[in-house]
């Protein structure tokens, strides 16, 4: 038990015990009171407990006891331990699949939600970027719509005032404004001081081609009382520049060649 000259710790923990036999433990007694280092060994192993053990005058485990309670200690030791195995092989084992699946399944859910709000925040971007292109599109057609409104309106309007400005002291004659976009057929007619026609008869505008082709008809028209009217984007077919416009007096229902005389005409210009 005698460990060089000192006494092992595993023997000062067991005389702590009061787990020595009578021989042994007389024997450590003996000398802890000679060694101050087994001693100072023995307090730190037991703290107090070897002050109680110093102190107190130790006394002989009933027969059978000391053997019963090592049997036991060692019992215990070897349960404890085997027992401490199981549970961690026991804990250890699930909980090494529950880590695996526990870690994967998120991360996977997780890229998955990354990858899917990232999708969604392109597809968003690009819906957003088609939506202004189509609603600055549409803002600007309304603004151009809003604007060609407002000319047409203007240009229309029953409640309009018109005035034909001539020469002095030149007596109010018809007249007639065309302006015409030859590539969009778009043809806008303004016309004053017009007489008044008899029931069964109508003006009728003329765009003559300037290719010499015949005069296309583009539009019947009749003056307000006050001999005004308008003529605003008649069908007319794209892409046929004019000579010039006329107007005529047809019958009521129009006529698909111009009828003489001429009552208004003028040369276009830019041709
Ligand atoms: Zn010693």
């Amino acid at each position: 038990m005698m460990q060089g000259e000192h006494i092992s710790q595993e023997d000062l923990a067991l005389y702590a015990m009061q787990a020595l036999s009578p021989e042994e433990a007389l024997a450590v007694r003996t000398h802890l009171a000679e060694c101050a280092l087994c001693r100072a060994e023995l307090a730190e192993l037991s703290g107090d407990l070897a002050l109680v053990a110093l102190s107190v005058e130790q006394h002989p485990m009933p027969e059978g006891a000391r053997q019963r309670f090592l049997n036991r200690v060692s019992a215990d030791s070897a349960a404890t331990t085997q027992q401490a195995v199981e549970l961690l092989a026991a804990q250890e084992a699930p909980r090494r699949a529950t880590r695996t699946t526990a870690i994967w399944l998120p991360w996977a859910a997780v890229a998955a939600l990354v990858i899917a709000v990232v999708s969604l925040n392109m597809k968003i971007a690009s819906l957003k970027e088609q939506l202004s292109e189509q609603s600055s599109t549409a803002l600007k057609l309304e603004a151009e719509s809003s604007h060609a409104q407002q000319v047409l309106e203007v240009l229309t309007a029953p409640k309009a005032q018109r005035a034909t400005l001539t020469a002095s002291k030149v007596p109010a004659v018809p007249t007639g404004r065309a302006v015409y976009l030859a590539d969009r057929g778009a043809l806008v007619l303004q016309a004053s001081n017009l007489e008044h026609l008899p029931e069964g008869k109508t003006y009728e505008l003329w765009v003559v081609p300037a290719n010499g082709a015949s005069p296309i008809p583009a539009g019947l028209f009749r003056p307000d009382a006050t001999g005004s009217a308008s003529l605003v984007l008649p069908p007319l077919p794209k892409g046929i520049p004019a000579k010039a416009f006329a107007i005529t007096i047809e019958r009521a229902e129009g006529s698909s060649v111009p009828t003489a005389p001429i009552i208004l005409s003028g040369a276009a210009t830019g041709v």
